[in-house]
């Protein structure tokens, strides 16, 4: 570990490339199904196989969810992108080459906020994914191992999305990557799932001294698949560079991966410059063309972005942290929208999602569309809380019971009896028989020990299992005692 005092001595420089697996029914040049978690190699047909004279067909709906995307993220959409080939030589890759955008792009100079930064981003490009190596380990022969391919993978869309070194610690790395997580699922074109790899992130990290104009030499930081892991692996590889530079030596660039269990980055490979891969043009695929009425169109139908939301919320009431926390559940920001809709308070709807419901999802490590809950029948409940049917309190306990079996806040109440007691001779005739049966009480509440106020109130509503309407009974016993 390096410390402090050195560490103050450099600057660190941060730069993402993100892969984000789009969401479509059929893959980029095929029409095989993008799905995950099937039969090995049942999702192949001879395109995704590489077979001679197979031809790519691009998949229309992929390049709507860049298009998308790109203007999500603050991106102009070029009139006209190409395919070109990457080559390289891997058994996950049975073409021998990747058909992906090198010099020009779906999208380019675009940006993201993050807590009032710019970070850039340089550009987005389209390109299919690889297979899958399944290293099968030893297979009881001694000695001997082996790997298998699986090709399901192999040519699904994907987006990678680089952005410019604007970033200069580990905390705006993971945010930055925190809010385009957002940002695509949002617009519903990845889920973002980092564990499962339908989003990857590959580091840029260098370091130079304070002060200095000019950056260092990077390293590509691979294999981080978690946003705690990625902080874990820069703030490594920030240590490691210091101490190579301290020591007089030179970063080398080359791509390292990240070993979250030993937590270390370890060299993979020398860096391949962009020569060594022979780009050339996608012969079987025309550049694309993309008319402004067709940007025009996608941009028409952008749903609400993440920071759009936020925004909303602090409009409604809400403290930046609780629209934080909200936005970072897209489930139960969609939910709470929905009760919105519905017609309830935010203030009291936000107090439930945040208060109750949030402790019950976190208690079974649930979404709130696992559980019965709907946002009409939380709505429902609001409105009697409203209206005084029922008190705060009561709302709050037989939520539980709505999230748990799905039953309506009206049907609990008429069941159970818990509407509120607001006919004042009622609650008059209880406060009496609470402040006959404690003398030394009322004694000393009028010696000045008016805090005792709560005592009373408490009793009251033990007396009427908490259905008292907490105003008329404060009011009367400061009536009769007072
Ligand atoms: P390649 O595709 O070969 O990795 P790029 O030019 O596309 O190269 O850059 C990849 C990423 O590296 C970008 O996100 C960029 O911001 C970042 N980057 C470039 N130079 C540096 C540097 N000196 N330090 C940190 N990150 C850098
Ligand atoms: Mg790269």
């Amino acid at each position: 570990m390096v410390d402090q005092e050195l560490r103050d001595k450099y600057e660190v420089v941060i730069g993402l490339e993100v892969h984000a697996q789009l969401k479509t029914k059929s893959k980029i040049f095929a029409p095989d199904k993008n799905e995950f978690g099937q039969e090995p190699n049942s999702l192949t047909s001879p395109i995704t196989l590489g077979m001679p004279g197979v031809l790519p067909v691009l998949n229309k709906e992929a390049v709507n969810m860049g298009i998308l995307t790109g203007l999500a993220l603050n991106c102009e959409i070029p009139a006209r992108c190409k395919f070109d080939r990457k080559q390289y030589f891997y058994p996950d890759l049975p073409k021998g080459y990747q058909i992906s955008q090198y010099d020009e792009p779906i999208c380019v100079n675009g940006h993201i906020e993050i807590n009032g930064k710019k970070i850039g981003i340089t550009r987005a490009h389209l390109e299919e994914d690889a297979g899958k190596l399944v290293h099968a380990g030893a297979d009881g022969l001694a000695g001997s191992s082996y790997s298998l391919v699986d090709l399901n993978r192999a040519g699904t869309p994907l987006l990678e999305i680089v952005s410019e070194p604007d970033m200069r610690s580990s905390e705006e790395a993971r945010n930055y990557m925190e809010e385009l997580r957002n940002i695509v699922r949002y617009i519903g074109v990845c889920d973002g799932n980092l564990e499962e790899g339908s989003m990857r992130c590959d580091a840029n990290i260098s370091i130079m001294p304070k002060g200095s104009k000019e950056f260092g030499t990077r390293a590509e930081i691979k294999n981080v698949n978690s946003f705690s892991a990625l902080q874990r692996a820069i703030e490594y590889e920030i240590d490691r560079q210091i101490e190579i530079v301290e020591e007089g030596g030179q970063v080398v660039q080359e791509t390292r991966l990240w070993d979250d269990n030993a937590r270390e980055t370890k060299s993979m490979r020398g860096k391949e410059d962009a020569h060594d891969y022979r780009y050339f043009p996608e012969p079987d695929l025309m550049p694309l063309e993309i008319s402004r009425e067709w940007v025009q169109r996608i941009k028409d139908s952008m749903p609400e972005l993440p920071n759009q939301k936020r925004a909303r919320y602090k409009s409604l009431g809400l403290s930046e942290y609780d629209a934080n926390v909200i936005v970072e559940q897209m489930g139960l920001a969609l939910f709470f929208d929905k009760v919105l809709e519905l017609g309830a308070t935010p203030k009291i709807a936000v107090n439930f999602i945040m208060g109750e419901i949030a402790a019950y999802l976190k208690e079974d490590h649930i979404e709130i569309t696992d559980t019965k809950l709907t946002p009409e029948n939380l709505a429902e409940l609001i409105s009697l809380i409203e209206k005084g049917t029922i008190s705060n309190n009561i709302g709050k306990q037989i939520l539980i019971e709505m999230l748990k079996d799905g039953t309506k806040a009206s049907v609990i109440v008429e069941k159970k009896g818990l509407s509120q007691i607001t006919d004042e001779g009622a609650i008059k005739e209880i406060v009496q028989k609470v402040v006959d049966a404690h003398p030394s009480e009322v004694e000393a509440y009028k010696n000045g020990k008016t805090n005792l106020l709560g005592f009373f109130v408490g009793q009251v509503m033990k007396e009427t299992k908490g259905r008292a309407n907490p105003k008329t009974v404060n009011e009367l016993l400061k009536e009769i005692i007072g």
